[in-house]
């Protein structure tokens, strides 16, 4: 699906004269990044690095480019190319100088350079294994949870993340919904009272002018029942640039909205990061971090000890580490979820409670969320709990009996009620005009 406003995107970032933003490198950036980036880009001017056009425009996402950059034997970028033909790739200026060129395990080549692995593994998972399809109500408009909506906006993402759960959008071109699309999902939401709560996601939403972004949130910010916007972006972490001074003053005017982020390594955290979290925290945007445990990049005590410290230092709360998705083409970062469990207990206790997220399992099938944490309970009997605590040593607690007025009938938990759009011919005369 292509459409006039993935173009509004691209010509955008293609024609606008560098514009002035802040200047991204106000401290000097980690000394690995700073090399990288005289080595590789030393032709390019300070105003042209720190303005995220510039960067959105220059992303590498050819295996040629690629090649010039960093070493690839002729087999390696064969290998690529056919990963390529399905699985693209894109990473920016920004995001590749955080890569330490001296080791194929880098934490951040893994997230973002294509491996082979990715097809010999293919036949393994789902393309949606979250079932989004089956729960969208309009096209892009998924309800699963009585009182929260996810909106897609666009595919565009300015780094392929090599785990992402909608690599399936990948192979449909780049998008983002028309203005008939975003329409029927806003009439959706005006008419489905229950909805308090939208999530605006991607793709990366922020991909879009701020002008697009302001259109949208400010049109939801009208409907009285919506009480709170939330943002899912991975641009503080992989393009900080985009964080400019024209999209928080926007962002501020429409409060409260609140952004998930997604810093998966310590290595991500850098000045500019934290320059970019800064302005939205300013901005009057709280912060939360949805980590996704990954094979090889997060996978140990260690680094998500300090991963999540020094999201802390920047004023970012970790709320979710997500058990990897059974998604097609990533089952080579994958976990076993005893990982993600062992992790939280070498955490819990360990470091403060603000730094250590909620694990979590998406069910397949659009089954939703499940928290899982390790197992404090060493017995229960009648009025007795005994729990362990974080060094092993056990406790006990009494546990006072219920009173009569505690036993409630159980309550059935409903799926949402859906409002049906105006007509299914609304939807694909939408749908007509995304072409
Ligand atoms: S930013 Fe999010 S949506 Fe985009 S590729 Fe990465 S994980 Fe997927």
């Amino acid at each position: 699906m292509t459409t006039s406003v993935s173009v509004q995107v691209c010509k955008e970032a293609q024609e606008e004269p560098p514009h002035s933003v802040e200047s991204a490198a106000e401290e000097p950036p980690g000394k690995r990044a700073w090399e990288n980036r005289q080595r590789f880009f030393g032709h390019v001017s300070e105003e042209q690095w720190n303005d995220w056009k510039w960067q959105f425009r220059n992303r590498i996402n050819t295996v040629q480019e690629l090649a010039s950059l960093i070493h690839l034997s002729d087999k390696e970028q064969a290998r690529l190319r056919l990963v390529t033909g399905r699985y693209p790739f894109s990473i920016t200026p920004y995001y590749f100088c955080l890569i330490d060129q001296n080791n194929p395990d880098d934490p951040v080549r893994k997230q973002a350079v294509p491996s082979f692995e990715e097809i010999a593994f293919a036949f393994m998972g789902k393309a949606d294994p979250l079932a989004e399809e089956e729960d969208s109500v309009v096209p892009g408009l998924v309800h699963r949870y009585p009182d929260r909506v996810l909106m897609v906006l666009t595919n565009i993402c300015p780094v392929l993340c090599r785990h992402c759960t909608r690599k399936r959008e990948w192979q449909s071109g780049r998008w983002a919904r028309t203005t008939a699309e975003i329409e029927l999902m806003l009439d959706y939401i005006r008419r489905n009272k229950a909805v308090r709560d939208v999530i605006v996601s991607g793709g990366d939403p922020l991909s879009l002018a701020t002008s697009r972004l302001e259109e949208v949130i400010s049109r939801l910010r009208d409907i009285p029942h919506v009480e709170i916007i939330r943002i899912g972006t991975r641009f503080p972490v992989v393009l900080p640039q985009r964080i400019d001074a024209e999209l928080c003053a926007m962002l501020s005017k429409y409060g409260p909205i609140w952004v998930n982020t997604h810093f998966n390594h310590p290595h991500e955290v850098t000045p500019e990061a934290a320059l970019a979290c800064d302005k939205l925290v300013r901005s009057g945007v709280p912060l939360n971090n949805q980590s996704v445990l990954l094979r090889g990049v997060n996978d140990s005590v260690e680094t998500q000890t300090k991963l999540c410290r020094e999201l802390l230092k920047i004023k970012v709360r970790p709320y979710y580490l997500f058990q990897a998705d059974e998604v097609q083409g990533t089952e080579h970062l994958r976990t076993p979820i005893e990982t993600g469990i062992r992790i939280i207990e070498g955490m819990r206790g360990h470091t403060s409670g603000l730094a250590v997220p909620t694990f979590v399992v998406d069910l397949p099938g659009g089954g939703g969320k499940v928290p899982l944490q390790p197992n404090y309970i060493v017995s229960h009997t009648d009025g007795e709990l005994v729990l362990r605590n974080y060094e092993g040593r056990t406790f006990t607690c009494r546990n006072p009996e219920p009173l009569v007025s505690d036993h409630r009938p159980d309550r059935q938990q409903q799926r949402p009620e859906r409002v049906q759009p105006a007509s299914r011919e609304a939807v694909a005369a939408s749908k007509g005009k995304a072409k």
